[in-house]
């Protein structure tokens, strides 16, 4: 495979951007190669500059769930692009687009769309903050929530330990105020709140965590965590930025039956333009301004172009809820076969998955929390992921990230995967 041109574009973007890119993963400093450089995408697959042709299981991180391009989309856009990109005026379309999320995520009786994941999250926290006139939030390990101060706090070592700042820049003051668990630590969770619950504003979580590889919560972790903050009037925010709209038509909330307060979304919601959305019981909601004094604005927020990608995705999704479902069994046949080729090879790997996203740890144990995915073997994987992009298969470029599969995935697309798994997996 040749990668020359993008070495070269990577070289020169590399003098202007930090790392090279605009959002770090991208710049593949951990897995020791130059990044391909994306000239265009369509259904399954992504071009490069240099001509070189994949198949994309990255899916821009999780919003392209229809795949690329999809033509009812990009037919949608060109017809929104011609009647002007940004009003920062009310439209109809936001509440066409709210509508639809509505019909998905029954319990955002009132919602606010924003532009990216880090504003919804940040906001819902502020609204948490403002409507319990509580200070400190708890977050679990491993779990990304964008990146605002308040929510880029590490684990401590111990259970309940006051955060360091673990990106240089948050101040002390924001970092006491988050408190890290392990994620499915239930224990720890009820013995935190039996001891100082009247403290926290809210509990922030992915209810499935999809940013330490792809770790499902063990049966009593999300009821524990609604049960403990009913009991300590504490908010239960849901992150379902990622895992919204794949694990399950109406998300985790629908699937595991546990209705949040506040909850997160973005990724598919934008159909692959900057666009999220947070909201929840109309009671905090109205707090929000104009309607309360708990103030969030933006520019660019609800602007037509984000609204009528989303708008086209939703409609898609809501017509035949049987596509998720094909979706997520045709990714479980997919994983089947990943774990048959791995055995054949003898490596042992553990390869979680829910709906239509899935993880591979190179680790013999299953993965329950941030301290095992971490303690997965880094060289195999950065062998394996080199070997599967020379076969051209284009996967997210650590561990440590999921796995997306699209309805444009086809049966001849998992062939071709699984044939180069083997020969991946073969190589260590
Ligand atoms: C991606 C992600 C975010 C942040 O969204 P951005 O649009 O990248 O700001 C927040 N929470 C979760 C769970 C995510 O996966």
């Amino acid at each position: 495979m040749n990668l020359e041109k993008s070495a070269a574009a990577f070289e020169k973007a590399k003098k202007i951007m930090p790392g090279g890119v605009n959002s770090p993963v991208r710049s593949y400093s951990s897995v020791d190669c130059s990044p391909p450089f994306i000239s265009r995408a369509q259904g399954s697959k992504i071009f490069d500059i240099d001509g070189n042709k994949y198949i994309d299981y990255v899916g821009s991180w999780g919003p392209a769930i229809l795949g690329h391009a999809h033509p009812r989309i990009v037919e949608a856009l060109q017809k929104a692009v011609e009647r002007g990109t940004s009003f920062g005026a009310p439209t109809e379309l936001e509440t066409e687009l709210a509508e639809l999320v509505q019909k998905f995520y029954p319990s955002m009786q009132v919602m606010r769309m924003v532009n990216s994941g880090t504003e919804a999250t940040m906001s819902a926290i502020r609204l948490a903050r403002g409507f319990t006139g509580r200070d400190k939030i708890l977050k679990f390990s491993g779990c990304y929530h964008g990146h605002s101060d308040s929510l880029l706090v590490k684990a401590g070592s111990g259970a309940a330990t006051f955060g360091e700042p673990s990106s240089p820049g948050v101040t002390r003051g924001t970092s006491q105020d988050t408190i890290v668990l392990p994620y499915n630590g239930i224990k720890e969770v009820e013995k935190f709140f039996a001891e100082r619950g009247e403290e926290i504003a809210a509990v922030i979580v992915e209810p499935v965590a999809g940013n330490m590889g792809l770790v499902p919560p063990k049966k009593k972790f999300l009821p524990t965590l609604r049960q403990v903050t009913e009991k300590y009037n504490s908010l239960l925010i849901f992150d379902e930025v990622m895992c919204g709209f794949r694990v399950a038509p109406g998300g985790v909330q629908k699937k595991y039956k546990i209705i949040p307060d506040l909850t997160c979304l973005g990724k598919v919601i934008g159909g692959g333009l900057p666009c999220a959305a947070y909201g929840g019981r109309e009671e905090i909601m109205r707090n929000v301004s104009p309607d309360g004094k708990i103030y969030q604005a933006g520019t660019l927020s609800g602007n037509p172009l984000a609204m009528t990608a989303g708008i086209e995705t939703l409609k898609i999704l809501l017509k035949d809820t049987s596509l998720t479902e094909k979706l997520i069994k045709k990714t479980a046949k997919l994983v089947e076969g990943l774990k048959i080729k791995a055995e054949l090879a003898n490596v042992e790997v553990q390869i979680q998955q829910a709906g239509s996203m899935f993880s591979i740890f190179f680790n013999p144990k299953r993965v329950k929390n941030f301290e095992d995915a971490a303690s997965s073997n880094q060289e195999s994987f950065k062998k394996w992921f080199v070997a599967m992009l020379e076969r051209g298969i284009y996967l997210p470029p650590s561990q440590f990230e999921t796995i997306f599969v699209s309805t444009e995935h086809s049966d001849d697309d998992f062939a071709k995967t699984l044939e180069a798994a083997e020969a991946a997996f073969l190589k260590l």
